[in-house]
C-alpha cells in the first residue's frame, strides 16, 4: 500500500483515489479455453492472428454485371455481351473476355479479368446486348480479398473485451475456440444489524437488504463470477469469519455498510487485523467513506473495497471505483472509463466546489436538442433517484452553482456493463 503514500485520506479527490487504486492492482494470469460463443463478455488471453484473407476473394458488393474496365468506351455508352453468371458460394467458371460480361450477384467471387461491377439498376438490355452507361470507374463494388481481415496480420490482442463484434469477426476466421481469462471471482455481502433479508418478516426499525440486489446487478453485468455471502451482522467475530472465508475464495470482496463514523472503528480495526486496509473519506457525494485495500487469510489474498452502506452511495462508489478496478484485475486493457457527454442543464444546480457530485439527471432531447435535468430528490437512501435516473450528471471538483443553460457532464447509465 505504499502506492497511497501522501494522499491526504480525509478529503481524497475523486480522481486520487482512482489512480491509488488502479497502482494497487494486477490484474489476475489465469487463463482457459472456451467455445468462440461462450467467449461473450469474457476478456481475451491470446492474439488473434488471421490465417485467411477475409474476404478470402475478390468478390461483388453488389448485384449487377461485372467486366473489363477496359472495355469501357470513354464518355459514351458501352455494350457488352453477357457469357454467364456468379452467385454466391457459386463462382462464374472461366475467364472473361474482351468485350464480355458477367452477372454477378452480391458476395459472389469476381470472375478471372473483371476489375469491376456495375450495378444492376443502371444498365439497360438491347437483346443479348449489355449496355453500360458512361461514367462507371475500375475497381467500382468490388470488395477486395483481405480488406476487412488480412492473413497474418494481428487483429486482437489480449486484453480486448469480447462483445457481439469480436464474436462475429473471430467466426469469420473460421475459430471455434479461444483463449481468455478466467472469470474474476467476487465475493460481496452486505453488513448491519439493522437488515433484514427478502422474503422474510420486517422486525420493528429494520430495514430490507436492497444493497445486494444493486450489487448482484451490477456485478452480474460485468460478467464477474459472484459469490454471495449475505448479511453480516456488526460482530467483530462474525465479521471475521466472513471476512476470511471471502479472502479464501475471491479475488476481490465488496461489502457494504459499516464505514460511517461509529461504525467503522471496529470495521477498521477487523480489516486492518487481517491485512491492510485504507479508510478513505473521499471528496464526493454521495458516497464519502469508503475502505479499500487487501486483506488475508491461510495464504489468500483478496482486494476489498468497503463500501457506504447508504443505497445510491453504493451504486455511485462501485460505478466510480470498483467497476475500474473489476475490468482492470478481470486483465482488460485500453481505455474502461465510462464516457462524459456535455450537455446543458434545463435548471440551476446547488455545488459546492471541493467535492464531486453524482447527482441524478434524466437526459432527454427536447426539440432536437439533448438536454438533462434532476430527477429530483437527490437523498442518498434515495434509490428511487437511480431508477427514475439515466445518467448520472458528474459536477467536477472545483465547479460551483450551476446555472439553468450552462453545461453539465453526464454519464450515461445505458451501456454501463
Ligand atoms: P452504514 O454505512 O452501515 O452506517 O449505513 C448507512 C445507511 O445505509 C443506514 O441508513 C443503513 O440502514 C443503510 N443501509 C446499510 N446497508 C444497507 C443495505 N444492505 N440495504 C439497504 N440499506 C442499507
Ligand atoms: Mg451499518
Amino acid at each position: 500500500m505504499s502506492c497511497l503514500d501522501g494522499y491526504d485520506p480525509d478529503a481524497l479527490r475523486v480522481d486520487k483515489a482512482c489512480a491509488a487504486i488502479r497502482a494497487c492492482l494486477t490484474p489476475i494470469t489465469g487463463i482457459e479455453r472456451v467455445a468462440t460463443r461462450s467467449a461473450l463478455g469474457r476478456v481475451l488471453a491470446e492474439e488473434i492472428i488471421p490465417t485467411i484473407d477475409v474476404p478470402t476473394h475478390d468478390n461483388s458488393a453488389m448485384d449487377g454485371y461485372a467486366l473489363r474496365s477496359r472495355d469501357l468506351v470513354k464518355g459514351a455508352d458501352t455494350w457488352l455481351h453477357e457469357i454467364g453468371t456468379a452467385l454466391a458460394g457459386r463462382k462464374f467458371e472461366g475467364e472473361l473476355k474482351a468485350r464480355a460480361c458477367v452477372r454477378v450477384m452480391t458476395g459472389a467471387v469476381m470472375p478471372e479479368g473483371a476489375d469491376m461491377v456495375v450495378v444492376q439498376e443502371v444498365v439497360k438490355r438491347d437483346e443479348d446486348a449489355i449496355i453500360i452507361p458512361a461514367g462507371q470507374v475500375k475497381g467500382q463494388n468490388v470488395r477486395l480479398a483481405g480488406e476487412d481481415l488480412k492473413k497474418g496480420v494481428p487483429v486482437l490482442k489480449p486484453g480486448h473485451a469480447i462483445g457481439p463484434a469480436e464474436l462475429g469477426l473471430i467466426a469469420s476466421l473460421g475459430i471455434a475456440e479461444v483463449m481468455v481469462k478466467r472469470r474474476l471471482r467476487v465475493a460481496f455481502f452486505s453488513t448491519g444489524d439493522e437488515l433484514a433479508s427478502v422474503g422474510t418478516p420486517l422486525p420493528e426499525g429494520h430495514v430490507y437488504d436492497s444493497n445486494r440486489y444493486t450489487l448482484y446487478g451490477m456485478l452480474q453485468r460485468l460478467g464477474v463470477e459472484i459469490l454471495d455471502m449475505g448479511v453480516v451482522r456488526d460482530d467483530p467475530a462474525q465479521l471475521e469469519s466472513a471476512l476470511r472465508t471471502a479472502a479464501m475464495n475471491a479475488d476481490v470482496v465488496v461489502t457494504s455498510g459499516g464505514v460511517s463514523v461509529g461504525e467503522a472503528d471496529f470495521i477498521k480495526a477487523m480489516m486492518a487485523k487481517l491485512g491492510e486496509v485504507l479508510f478513505w473519506k473521499i471528496a464526493m457525494r454521495p458516497g464519502r467513506p469508503m475502505a479499500f485495500g487487501r486483506i488475508e487469510s491461510d495464504g489468500h489474498s483478496a482486494f476489498l473495497f468497503g463500501l457506504p452502506g447508504n443505497p445510491v452511495a453504493v451504486m455511485v462508489t462501485f460505478h466510480q471505483f470498483v467497476r475500474d478496478a473489476l475490468l482492470h484485475l478481470a486483465g482488460r486493457t485500453g481505455d474502461c472509463a465510462i464516457p462524459l457527454l456535455r450537455v446543458p442543464c434545463v435548471a440551476d444546480l446547488r455545488k459546492v466546489p471541493g467535492r464531486t457530485e453524482y447527482q441524478r439527471g434524466i437526459l432527454s432531447n427536447e426539440e432536437g436538442v439533448w438536454r438533462v435535468r434532476l430527477t429530483g430528490q437527490q437523498g442518498s437512501g434515495v434509490l428511487r433517484s437511480m431508477s427514475e435516473a439515466n445518467c448520472f450528471i458528474v459536477l467536477e471538483h472545483d465547479r460551483e452553482n450551476i446555472k439553468a443553460g450552462d453545461l453539465v457532464d453526464v454519464q450515461l447509465f445505458e451501456g454501463l456493463i
